[in-house]
């Protein structure tokens, strides 16, 4: 008998009949003569709706608190109805929320780390040949407070789970049947991975590859979580996250992910003066603004200049921060621009073969695009590009690393939060 954790997805729970459609599911895995546990996300596009009701109410700033106590209800939602469900189909089901499943976080309201996971009345239930049905997404801190991981943060409360039980199989359960070497949502001849390795699938999501959520891969990859990605609609065969996998003849490049909404803000005619670029991240560390890029220029005349890039919805906050620090750091002046993409190709073989990031750059500039910002590692190299294009440079990527598959390939279920 194997214990096996399932988990699904919001576009896998979207309406009542998928929620059945998804018991039937885990019953069939059940009867199978496996014991389950299962991690379910919020309903549709819930959890969005939730954070625009807010909006609506306390602007683009509410309180930290008091979101997570919001954002948690869409996820205690789906796993009462998904309990339900399984129990209308002769199954014993039970669910909990984070907090009943033991999940204790860091205090960090919005994207708290798990620290500890106490499986105990998980267990037991599992004993009593239940299936068990835990909300994802959240947790609760040693003072009792409700918090979440961060959005897509689901994946990463099945992995711990499944680490903490000592779970022999770990499925994420998606509206994709596996990881493609991109989004198949934007080529439609992306190639399904048989395997990824958990150091390259770790560098796609920290990219921006929605399929899993880094940290659930840093877990998967730190507790030797056997993890598979797969499709909620169909039976096909899914894609296997694992220590070392087995690479394709000829390919270097496994993987194209991209992420939208990046910004760069550029400080220009700094003075010269040891301590300048410390000054300035430390104060937007301070802020818990995250700096991705930092590009810093020649200097000329005793004045330098750099840039970074940083998440579009930080801009106007590091701004604020930067202007604070014109009296005492002197630059003469700090421009930004919005709108921009970061595009990146992942691939263990890159660091034993020459000319993959040339490539890169000769792609994009093909196009007529230009480069603003680079950033490498032995496995990826990331350009950060103006976004209005992004599809069509994803696609020339695609096809100059040779990933392209003769045939469109299928996809699964619809997808209705794109
Ligand atoms: P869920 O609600 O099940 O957590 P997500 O939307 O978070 O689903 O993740 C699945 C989506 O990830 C897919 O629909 C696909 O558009 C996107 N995606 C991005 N990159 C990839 C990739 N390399 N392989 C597969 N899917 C990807
Ligand atoms: N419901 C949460 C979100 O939409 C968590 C998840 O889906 O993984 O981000
Ligand atoms: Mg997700």
């Amino acid at each position: 008998m194997s214990l096996v954790v399932m988990k699904f997805g919001g576009s896998s729970v979207g309406d009542a009949e998928r929620i059945k459609r998804v018991a039937s599911r885990i019953v069939e895995r059940k009867k199978e003569g496996n014991r389950c546990v299962v991690v379910v996300s919020a309903m549709g596009d819930t959890t969005d709706d939730l954070v625009e009701l807010s909006q609506q109410i306390a602007g683009n700033t509410p309180p930290a608190r008091e979101m997570d106590m919001l954002l948690t209800t869409g996820e205690q939602i789906s796993v009462a109805l998904l309990s339900m469900a399984s129990q209308q189909l002769g199954e014993e089901a039970v669910s909990f929320t984070g907090w009943q499943a033991g999940i204790q976080t860091e205090a960090v309201h919005g994207k708290a780390r798990i620290q500890e996971i106490n499986p105990e009345r998980v267990l037991k239930a599992l004993e009593q040949e239940k299936i068990v049905v835990v909300a994802g997404f959240q947790g609760f801190t040693e003072e009792g407070e409700i918090t979440t991981l961060g959005r897509g943060g689901s994946d990463t409360t099945a992995v711990a789970v499944a680490a903490a039980i000592k779970a022999d199989l770990c499925e994420i359960y998606t509206d994709v049947d596996g990881i493609y070497s991109t989004d198949p949502r934007i080529v439609k001849v992306a190639r399904k991975l048989k395997e990824i390795s958990y150091d390259e699938m770790l560098e796609l999501a920290n990219l921006g590859a929605a399929v899993l959520h880094p940290r659930a891969v840093e877990c998967a990859k730190h507790n030797k979580v056997n993890l598979v990605v797969r499709s909620s609609f169909t039976h096909n065969e899914g894609t296997q996250v694992k220590e070392e996998a087995v690479m394709e003849q000829g390919i270097v490049v496994s993987g194209i992910a991209y992420d939208k909404n990046i910004a760069r803000i550029s400080i220009l005619g700094v003075p010269e003066r040891a301590g300048q670029l410390a000054a300035v991240f430390t104060a937007l560390a301070n802020e818990k603004i995250d700096v991705d890029i930092i590009v810093q220029s020649g200097i000329v005349e005793n004045q330098a200049e750099f840039s970074f890039s940083l998440s579009g919805s930080d801009v106007d906050r590091a701004l604020a921060v930067i202007e604070g620090l014109r009296p005492t750091v002197g630059f003469r002046s700090v421009n930004s621009e919005t709108g921009l993409v970061k595009v990146s190709i992942v691939g263990a073989g890159m660091v034993s073969t020459p000319g993959v990031a040339a490539k890169m750059f000769a792609t994009i500039s093909e196009l007529g695009i230009s480069i603003n910002m680079v950033s490498t590692s032995e496995i990826k190299t990331s350009c950060v590009i103006n976004g209005e294009r992004l599809n069509e440079v994803i696609q020339a990527l695609h096809t100059a690393y040779g990933l392209d598959t003769d045939s469109a390939v299928f996809v699964g279920g619809p997808s209705e939060r794109r």
